[in-house]
Parts: structure tokens; C-alpha cells; sequence
């Protein structure tokens, strides 16, 4: 894992330290002595993350940090504040700050690097999904931190694993007040606990009689369900190790025993918000993806995508030698429709006719609108008499009901249609679309209403 990390600190050899350490981790370190500087570099370079001191003169940790969570440029850099107070309080203060999560001094090394990795790795997977929801479409990159701040971190669903019932209990009442929380004393059951359930955050103890809390978290990694699940351990000092493989495993964070209450409820609140925020993200990815190739009006698949696709099918085909039709559709007098009953009517006509045009191909088969009202279907893997049959049946799904325009009022509507089936290694999607526009010009002047092959 690489990674540019920003030390700052005013004591020169508090920054000597930190950055000897994460230097050893071939982390790629540069370092600020005061608040000022910190926020030049940040808003100067790339920085992945910040490693800040609370107590420094002129302006304090805190006050860097506010400024860093305030600005678009530098909102998304996680900050983990480093507290030399061993103070509760202190950790309140940075969390309401903005700050993504602490340290307190004297710095421990394993939860250095489990702080710093599990930051790294989260800003890591903010960054490509911002990036792709960016050039998804302009999505403005302000709309990424609105969602960000909006995103809240209470009534989280939680589940806690644990075999001692007495402690969970006491873990669960912390978090009642804030959060859902259930409470697992088998942990051969985690799985399907997790399974078709919609938690959070799992946390999970070491403590496990006769279980290995490791493979617990392994299998709730291995399911592609809770594939993403935060998950923080309850660790005893003795655990060390197994945590530091824990980390190395994809474990997100882990807190040590006894539980402090505060601290708990920080952890928490940060493992919720990075879920929900990487959820939102991931769901905007996935509508902007869907938008830029679906058509607005009638959710069928728009030109872009079908040129793509077409070019793809076609070398296909070709190079499997099988049959594929191309079948261009385009509603008979339809400017008639929007003149006599507005546009809004020729919008639903047009959805209608989407609709039927869908009922009548199957599912392999690809639908498009390829613009104003005219479609295009391709059909893998048929041949001209399937051909046939596909267009005589949308056509008279479209000729035979009206289309219902108000209450107790249908419109009569037809469509024409041109088929053709690609023939030889020289065809391309050009002469396809061609042949195929060439046919439903014909079907045009011959009347409307009415298939036309291409008779190449
Ligand atoms: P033909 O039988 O020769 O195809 O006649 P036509 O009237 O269907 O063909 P023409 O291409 O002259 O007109 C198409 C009309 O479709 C004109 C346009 O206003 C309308 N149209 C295109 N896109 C939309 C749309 O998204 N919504 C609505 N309501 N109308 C549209
Ligand atoms: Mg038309
Ligand atoms: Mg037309």
C-alpha cells in the first residue's frame, strides 16, 4: 500500500518518530510543523491522508482540522488526530470536528498502521468511486460531500458476536441509545445471521470459547452479501498479534478491552458513516451508470449503447457463423398523434409502445430506442423465419389494442417494420442498419402496418 501521509506536529521530533515508522512501511511521508502549513500542503498536493497533532501553538489541531472537513479541495483527506490527553472529551471534541479517528500519545505501532491502513484503504475506494461517478456523468463533485454530510451515523444496525453474554450485554447497553444492536453468543451462526439481514457493522470479540474469531470475520468477508461489512475487534492486549493478522485480513478496526465507552461509540460512528457513504456512492455509480445508457422516456437501452453493443454482437456472430436479425421499427404517423392530442400523449404512446415492443422479444433479444419514434431490436441467434414471426407479432401487438390515452378513450396506432439478418464476413454494423432502414422505408410506401424483409 502506497500512500502520501502529511505529519503534523510542532515538536520536530515527534515528526521524526511518526515518520521513521511509516518511512519503514514505504509510506511516503511529508511533514508539517505548524496548522498553517498543513493546510498549504493539502491544499497544494495530493495528501491521503493526515496524521495531526492536537496541541500547537497559534492554531490548535482542532481548528486544522475544521478548516480541512470545511473546504471542498480537502474535505475527503481522512484526518487522525493525535491526542496526547488521554482524555475522553478530547476524542469527542475531534470526532464533532470532523476528524476520522484518533491516536493518543505515546503512539502504539499496531494501531498506527491499522489506523493509517484502514484509512488509506477506505480513501482509496472514496476516490475511485467519486471518480467514477464523475465521469459516469457531471455529477458535480459538491454532490458527493453533500451526500457525505448529510449522511448521518445513528440507529446503525450492529451485531455483536460474542460468547460472553454478560460482556455483550454491556457493549449493547453503550450503543442502545444510538443504535439497533443484536447480539450473537454462537458464533458458528454468524453466517447466517448475517445472511439476508442488513447490518452495519459487525463487532466482533476474541474472546470466543472454542471458536476462531478470525474465521468468523473471514466468513463474513467471503459472502458476497456482507462482502463490504465493517467489522472492528474487541481485543485483549494478549490478542496482539492474531489483531495485527486480523488487520492484514481486511478487518477494518479494532478496540481494546475493556471497552472504553466513548471510544467505542467514536469507532462506531466512523465504521458507520465510511459504510453508508461508500453505499451512497456506490448507488449513485450504479444509476449514473444505468442513466447513460438507458433512455429516459421508455427505459429501453438508448443509441449509444446499442451501437456498441450491435458492433459487438455483429463480430460475434461473424466469427461464430451465426444468425442475428436486425429489426428497425418506426411509429406510422405519429407527428398526427402529438398535432391531435400533445405531446405529453405522444410521450405516452411512446412508453406504451416500448412496453408492448418489450412483451414481444425475448429477454436475449435487445431493444432500443433509437430516437424521436423510431426502434431498433437485435436478435441473436435467429434466423429469417424467427425473424418473421418476432415482427408479425409486435406489429400486430401494436395494430390490435388501442393505445389508452384517457379514460374510456383508446387511439388506434401502427408501426411499420424492417428486418434483415446479417449475410456475409463483409457486413458491418453500418450496412446492417442500412438494410434494415432501407426494408422499413419500403414497408413505408407500400402502406404502413406491414413487415418488409430486406431482400438483399
Ligand atoms: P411516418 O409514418 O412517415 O413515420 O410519419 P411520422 O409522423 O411518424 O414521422 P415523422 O418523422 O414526420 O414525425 C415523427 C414525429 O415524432 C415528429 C416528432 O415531433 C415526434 N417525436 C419525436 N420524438 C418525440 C418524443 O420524445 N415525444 C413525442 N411526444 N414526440 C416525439
Ligand atoms: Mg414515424
Ligand atoms: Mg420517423
Amino acid at each position: 500500500m502506497t500512500a502520501r501521509v502529511l505529519i503534523v506536529d510542532d515538536i520536530p521530533t515527534n515528526v521524526r518518530l511518526l515518520e521513521a515508522r511509516l518511512t519503514a512501511e514505504y509510506f511516503d511521508v511529508v511533514t508539517a510543523s505548524s496548522g498553517q502549513q498543513a493546510l498549504d500542503i493539502c491544499n497544494t498536493s495530493d495528501v491521503d491522508i493526515v496524521l495531526l497533532d492536537v496541541m500547537m501553538p497559534e492554531m490548535d489541531g482542532f481548528e486544522v482540522c475544521k478548516r480541512l472537513k470545511a473546504s471542498s479541495k480537502t474535505h475527503h483527506i481522512p484526518v487522525l488526530m493525535i491526542t496526547a490527553l488521554d482524555q475522553p472529551s478530547d476524542r469527542v471534541k475531534g470526532l464533532e470536528v470532523g476528524a476520522d479517528d484518533f491516536l493518543t500519545k505515546p503512539v502504539d505501532d499496531v494501531q498506527l498502521m491499522a489506523r493509517v491502513k484502514s484509512l488509506v484503504r477506505l480513501k482509496a475506494l472514496t476516490d475511485e468511486l467519486r471518480a467514477r461517478a464523475l465521469t459516469g456523468q457531471q455529477i458535480a463533485i459538491e454532490d458527493a460531500i453533500r451526500a457525505m454530510d448529510k449522511i448521518s451515523a445513528e440507529g446503525g444496525s450492529i451485531l455483536i458476536v460474542d460468547t460472553d453474554a454478560r460482556h455483550a450485554e454491556r457493549i449493547k447497553n453503550y450503543l442502545g441509545t444510538t443504535h439497533k444492536v443484536d447480539v450473537l453468543t454462537q458464533p458458528a451462526d454468524a453466517v447466517f445471521q448475517v445472511t439476508g439481514a442488513h447490518y452495519e457493522l459487525a463487532l466482533v470479540s476474541m474472546a470466543l470459547e472454542d471458536f476462531d474469531p478470525l474465521r468468523v470475520c473471514s466468513q463474513i468477508r467471503t459472502l458476497e452479501h456482507t462482502r463490504t461489512l465493517p467489522i472492528i475487534l474487541m481485543a485483549d492486549e494478549a490478542d496482539r498479534p492474531r489483531v495485527v493478522r486480523a488487520l492484514d485480513l481486511g478487518v477494518n478496526d479494532f478496540i481494546s478491552r475493556p471497552v472504553e465507552r466513548n471510544e467505542l461509540a467514536a469507532r462506531v460512528k466512523t465504521q458507520i458513516r465510511r459504510q453508508r457513504y461508500a453505499m451512497e456512492l456506490r448507488e449513485s455509480v450504479n444509476s449514473t451508470m444505468a442513466m447513460a445508457v438507458t433512455d429516459d422516456l421508455t427505459g429501453l437501452y438508448n443509441r449509444r449503447y446499442f451501437d456498441r453493443h450491435l458492433a459487438m454482437m455483429l463480430g460475434k456472430s461473424q466469427s461464430q457463423d451465426r444468425d442475428m436479425a436486425v429489426m428497425m421499427l418506426d411509429i406510422d404517423h405519429f407527428k398526427s398523434v402529438n398535432d391531435a392530442h400533445g405531446h405529453d400523449v405522444g410521450d405516452a404512446v411512446l412508453r406504451e409502445f416500448a412496453l408492448r415492443v418489450k412483451r414481444n422479444i425475448r429477454g436475449v433479444d435487445l431493444a432500443c430506442r433509437f430516437g424521436g419514434e423510431e426502434f431498433v431490436v437485435l436478435m441473436p441467434d435467429t434466423d429469417f423465419r424467427q425473424a418473421e414471426s418476432v415482427a408479425e407479432r409486435v406489429r400486430a401487438a401494436v395494430a390490435d389494442h388501442g393505445f389508452d390515452i384517457a379514460p374510456g378513450k383508446a387511439l388506434g396506432v401502427t408501426v411499420s417494420l424492417g428486418v434483415t439478418l446479417n449475410e456475409s464476413l463483409s457486413d458491418t454494423p453500418e450496412s446492417l442498419l442500412k438494410r434494415a432502414d432501407v426494408a422499413l422505408y419500403r414497408a413505408k410506401r407500400e402502406g404502413r402496418n406491414r413487415v418488409v424483409f430486406d431482400a438483399a
